[in-house]
């Protein structure tokens, strides 16, 4: 087959089956909400745009208007799925029948983003490949536990994690399925596969497709559509120094002094977008006594901040920040530190506001002594 065909049409078959007691929310984690809407509805979004046809969902008994309501308008056939992981599949499968594709991807509700990339991968390999699964290394290392002991260690790095989509031809793994008898548990379709001695590639995975499982991994279901956050800092001028303010390097006899590069613009908005999030401030992500953030670029602290932001589901909808300080003057800098800034928090200088106050030479700011910077940030939830 031409690797041409890896933009061919594929079925996808996402298994919401579980009960997903352990996410601990108020219905079935799969309806539950997350990022502004219900789990389930990301992964059939991200398989539809991606030109899934037909889509069929696998849902518990009973549970029918819950995935209406969580899908919407969305093209997707509903099966009721069985009390085993492969039961449920088994169903959706037979309930697929001869798709007018020849490929089809089983995927897990629970893991909501499903990069297209990924996709791409997996229908490729299916060129050389019965079936393709997406995988990634591991970090940690592993031991062989013998009860709450350590057995022996395990070489790592023939260990991979294992993700879903994962992609097989139709025909191919509905036979595997069908024949697979069940005694031991297959946690994923490519067991089930590997038992019906089809071959399976391994693809690069995504760390975004990671599974929710806890209550900590969920983020909609308090989220408001508005979160609003403030930040302050100070540092001290001293002579000698570079000074940078918002990511700028600012000519200027004195610069800033402290830990990191000292950029107090960029500390006040890293703390206003913490705020925002309820995330604490930037001490409890990069503490001041941790030696790796001894000089280190501010740059990196708003990068992690606008990160979080979108993780949870924001956008910055807005920053306005007001530098005081008797001089450098800033308005010579302002443009460069507009763009600057909203490279660094991924939105545009229109919505990025830098003003600059002095303190009619009153205080420590008016004697030159240090400045200040205060930032206020408005994140809006993604639709
Ligand atoms: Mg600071």
């Amino acid at each position: 087959m031409a690797s041409s065909d890896a933009n061919a049409l594929f079925a996808a078959l996402i298994v919401a089956a579980g009960k997903g007691e352990r996410a601990g929310q108020a219905m079935p984690k799969q309806f539950a909400p997350h990022r502004g809407k219900p789990l389930l509805r990301h992964s059939v979004e991200a398989m539809a745009s991606a030109g899934a046809d037909p889509i069929v969902l696998v849902i518990p008994e009973g549970a029918d208007d819950l995935a209406r309501d969580a899908i919407g308008p969305l093209p997707a056939r509903l099966v009721t799925g069985r009390a085993t992981r492969q039961g449920s599949v088994l169903a959706g499968l037979e309930a697929l029948s001869s798709p007018a594709q020849p490929f089809v991807l089983v995927h897990d509700a629970a893991r909501p983003d499903l990069p297209p990339e990924v996709i791409g991968r997996l229908l490729a390999a299916l060129s050389d490949h019965d079936g393709a699964v997406p995988v990634l290394p591991l970090v940690d290392s592993i031991a062989l536990a013998e009860g709450a002991v350590m057995a022996s260690r395990v070489d790592r790095d023939r260990l991979r994690r294992v993700q879903t989509p994962q992609a097989f031809r139709y025909a191919q793994i509905l036979a595997a399925y069908r024949a697979w008898q069940g005694e031991l548990n297959a946690s994923d379709d490519a067991q089930v596969a590997l038992a019906a001695r089809l071959t399976v590639a391994l693809v690069k995975g995504d760390e975004r497709l990671a599974k929710l499982t806890y209550p900590s991994d969920f983020t909609g279901t308090t989220a408001p559509a508005v979160r609003i956050g403030q930040g302050f800092d100070v540092h001290r001028l001293v002579p000698g120094a570079e000074l940078w303010l918002g990511g700028v390097l600012v000519p200027h006899d004195y610069g800033l002094s402290g830990h990191s590069d000292a950029d107090v613009l960029l500390h006040a908005i890293t703390d206003a977008v913490l705020g925002a999030l309820g995330e604490g401030d930037i001490g409890t992500h990069f503490p001041p006594s941790d030696p790796r953030w001894k000089g280190a670029r501010s740059s990196l602290f708003v990068e992690h901040a606008a990160r979080l932001a979108q993780d949870a589901g924001y956008e910055i909808s807005n920053l306005d920040t007001t530098l005081i300080c008797e001089a450098p003057r800033i308005g010579p800098h302002r443009e460069r530190m507009q763009k600057s800034v909203a490279a660094l928090l991924a939105t545009q200088p229109s919505r990025v506001s830098i003003k600059a106050t002095t303190t009619e030479r009153l205080g420590f700011t008016g004697r030159g002594e240090g400045i200040a910077a205060s930032a206020i940030v408005t994140l809006a939830l993604r639709s």
